[in-house]
């Protein structure tokens, strides 16, 4: 277990918060469409401010290449300060002699954003220099920013060599949740797998197998599935390799006597677009000429009547191409059955970009136990990866 902000004393100390603020935008603008990310992180915020400390918050936008006016800090930090209801002062520079001024000068409970750490290129590169001059900032590196813990970067990683470094609340929530998956879940556990392709979630799937009860799987890997066992799945995608990797997932479900679901039927169309035509066949009778886009109506049923009978389930990955409304339907009965079985007293933690997005979309955010603010990060923790970011910091007495 990780140090945690409520394992030390914080007050009047200058926090350096590493967040995870890099958020979608309307393409062009800098609107944020969506602001989930920042929210996740104001129990940490609010937690050291209502304590006096003084918050210096530093986050990566994009992928820059040195110093890029599209993608600077200042939309997310007017965000910030309209949730928090307080000023927030935008440093020049996420380092350096100005932004060092600017930190000394921060009263208590007062906050300091940093400019997009990345303009630096010494960032990504974990610069043992650059990592001394953000630490030259604070007095105490706080981590909230699972999404980035996968990387070792000098603002996720190489600054916490320096400063006393803890977790704040939403990377130890995430830390627990997942890793409760990986070690004590209740049982039984289902791992529930979706999304465009095998080989994305090849190396999760092989390490959840090792600790669950059921693999469902769904989405687009289902073809894979589907070819593995003989079935000819037409136009859909599917990689050169993927009915093997199936194969060896289902050789692997067998060896440990887990059951496997595999869709038993499908909806299909000859066309990806918003006005294809969408019909339900079963998964033994998909024509040359289509595309298996979601699963059908008879495996929904089989599907969440399986999720039911569980205490535990981890979802990770849309059931069908949930963007389209005719191809919508599976992630949206899956996501509906999942809330209400989490509201019932079920663990339902949902990970992945994408079906976070869908979850949230749906409307079915708060119901579930939790959604991973990680992406790619909650995929390398799930392999049982360690992560670079967690691993930096101080261990818990
Ligand atoms: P996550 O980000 O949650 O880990 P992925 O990135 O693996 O999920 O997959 C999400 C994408 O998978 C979505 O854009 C969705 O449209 C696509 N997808 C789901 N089902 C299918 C399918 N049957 N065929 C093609 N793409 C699919
Ligand atoms: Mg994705």
């Amino acid at each position: 277990m990780k140090k945690t902000v409520s394992d030390i004393d914080v007050s009047g100390a200058r926090c350096l918060v590493r967040v995870d603020f890099n958020v979608p935008f309307e393409p062009g603008t800098t609107t944020i469409s969506d602001d989930s990310r920042i929210r996740a992180a104001l129990p940490t915020i609010n937690y050291l401010r209502e304590r006096g400390a003084r918050v210096i918050l530093a986050t990566h936008v994009g992928r820059p290449k040195g110093i890029d006016d599209s993608l600077r800090v200042a939309p997310m930090a007017a965000r910030l300060s309209e949730l928090i209801g307080a000023p927030v002062t935008v440093a020049p520079d996420s380092i350096g002699e100005e932004t060092e001024k600017l930190a000394a000068a921060l009263g208590p409970g007062g906050v300091l954003f940093l400019e997009n750490t990345r303009f630096h290129p010494e960032e990504e590169k974990n610069d043992p220099d650059h990592s001394a001059a953000l630490a030259r900032l604070a007095d105490i590196y706080v981590d909230d920013a699972f999404g980035s813990a996968h990387r070792a970067h000098a603002s996720t990683e190489g600054v916490a060599h320096i400063l006393p470094a803890v977790a704040g609340f939403l990377l130890d929530k995430e830390i627990r949740m997942l890793g409760g998956i990986l070690e004590s879940p209740r049982r039984p556990l289902a791992t529930l797998m979706g999304g465009a392709k095998v080989g994305d979630k090849m190396a999760v799937m092989e390490r959840l197998i090792e600790n669950s009860d059921m693999l469902i799987v769904g989405g687009g890997m289902a073809a894979a599935f589907l070819e593995a066992r003989g079935m000819r799945t037409g136009k859909s995608l599917l990689e050169a390799d993927g009915p093997q990797m199936a194969g060896r997932i289902e050789s692997a479900a067998k060896a440990r006597g887990i059951q496997l679901l595999i869709p038993t039927d499908v909806i299909v169309s000859t066309e990806l677009s918003a006005d294809a035509e969408a019909s339900a066949v079963s998964s033994d009778a998909i024509p040359d000429d289509a595309m298996l886009l979601d699963i059908g109506p008879e495996t929904r049923d089989t599907y969440t009547r399986a999720l039911r009978l569980c205490q535990t389930v981890l979802w990770n990955g849309p059931m069908g191409v949930f963007e389209y409304e005719q191809f919508a339907g599976g992630t949206r009965v899956v996501g509906e059955n999942l809330a209400q079985y989490a509201r019932a007293g079920a663990t339902v933690v949902v990970g992945g970009g994408s079906t976070a997005e869908a979850v949230d979309a749906l409307g079915y955010a708060d119901a579930m136990t939790h959604v991973s603010t990680g992406g790619g990060a909650a995929l390398e923790f799930l392999e049982g990866r360690t992560l670079p970011g967690i691993a930096a910091l101080n261990d818990a007495d």
